[in-house]
C-alpha cells in the first residue's frame, strides 16, 4: 500500500532521513517508535505531502505519490494527481486542529462538501455516523472548546475517516492529553482496527498500546530504520544495540 524508496529529506545540511526504505501493507498495523528526533513524525508529514522529498520516491496504492508517469518517465506530480493521492490518507495530529467555530458536526463534513463535493446532507449523515462509532453520539452540536481533549481528538478521529481514507497516520495522538483521557482515544484507535480495513501507522510513546495493538514495530534512530519486526520480537527480544539501549530507558 505504501512504499519509500531510498527517500531522503533533509532541512539544509542536516540530513532527517538517510536513503529510507521501508514498506507497509495494505490493512497492515504499524508502530513507528524510537527517540525523539529520529524523523518519526517526518516520514508521515512526506505520506501527507506537507512537505517535498529531496530524494528518492513514495508509492502510494500502486502509484507514485508526488511523481507521475509521464511517456514511461516520471515527473513531479501535478495538482490534480497530488490532490487524487493525497485524499487516499487521513492524519490525526498531538493537537487536535479541530475548526474552532465549527460542531462536531460540521468539522466531520467541511472537507467531504468542500473537497469532494459530496452532498451536505450525506456529509452530514456520514459525519453523524462517525461520531456515533468514535462514541460521541451525544455531542454532535458541542464546539471544540466544550469538548475535552479525548473527545476532541476522537472528534479529529471522525473527521479524518470521514473522507474515505485507505491509510490512516497517527502522530503521537495522546501526547497532549491528560493520562485518564489516553484510554478512550486508545479504544477507539483499538475500534477502528479491528472494524475497518485500513492501514494505519502510527507514531507513539505507549509501548505497551504500540505493543498490543501493532502488526509490526519500526524502530527509528537518526532518520533509518534500526530494526523492526513483531512486536514480540522488538519488545521481547531486540536484536539492535541501540533499540536495547531506547527500550531500557522507556519500558
Ligand atoms: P519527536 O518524538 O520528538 O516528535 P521525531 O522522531 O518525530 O521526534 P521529527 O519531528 O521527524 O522527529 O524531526 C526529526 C528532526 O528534523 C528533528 O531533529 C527536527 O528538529 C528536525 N526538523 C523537523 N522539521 C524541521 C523543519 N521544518 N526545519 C528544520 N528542522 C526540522
Amino acid at each position: 500500500m505504501v512504499r519509500f524508496e531510498n527517500v531522503t529529506k533533509s532541512y539544509g545540511s542536516f540530513v532527517v532521513l538517510d536513503g529510507l526504505d521501508l514498506e507497509f501493507g495494505a490493512g497492515e498495523k504499524v508502530a513507528i517508535i524510537g527517540p525523539s528526533g529520529s524523523g518519526k513524525t517526518t516520514v508521515l508529514r512526506m505520506l501527507m505531502t506537507l512537505e517535498r522529498i529531496n530524494d528518492g520516491i513514495i508509492w502510494l496504492d500502486g502509484e507514485p505519490l508526488t511523481h507521475m508517469e509521464r511517456d514511461g518517465q516520471l515527473v513531479p506530480a501535478n495538482a490534480a494527481h497530488l490532490r487524487r493521492q493525497r485524499g487516499k490518507i487521513g492524519m490525526v495530529f498531538q493537537h487536535f486542529n479541530l475548526f474552532p467555530h465549527m460542531n462536531a458536526v460540521q468539522n466531520c463534513m467541511e472537507a467531504p462538501v468542500t473537497v469532494l463535493r459530496m452532498p451536505k446532507a450525506e456529509a452530514r449523515a456520514r459525519a453523524c455516523e462517525l461520531l456515533e462509532m468514535v462514541g460521541l453520539g451525544d455531542k454532535f452540536n458541542h464546539y471544540p472548546g466544550q469538548l475535552s481533549g479525548g473527545q476532541q481528538q476522537r472528534v479529529a478521529i471522525a473527521r479524518a475517516l470521514a473522507m474515505r481514507p485507505k491509510v490512516m497516520l497517527f502522530d503521537e495522538v495522546t501526547s497532549a492529553l491528560d493520562p485518564e483521557l489516553i484510554g478512550e482515544v486508545l479504544n477507539v484507535i483499538r475500534k477502528l482496527g479491528s472494524e475497518l480495513d485500513l492501514t494505519m501507522l502510527m507514531v507513539t510513546h505507549q509501548m505497551g498500546f504500540a505493543k498490543e495493538f501493532a502488526d509490526r514495530v519500526c524502530f527509528f534512530h537518526s532518520g533509518k530504520i534500526c530494526e523492526q519486526g513483531p512486536p514480540e520480537q522488538i519488545f521481547g527480544a531486540p536484536e539492535n544495540e541501540r533499540t536495547k539501549q531506547f527500550l531500557s530507558a522507556v519500558l
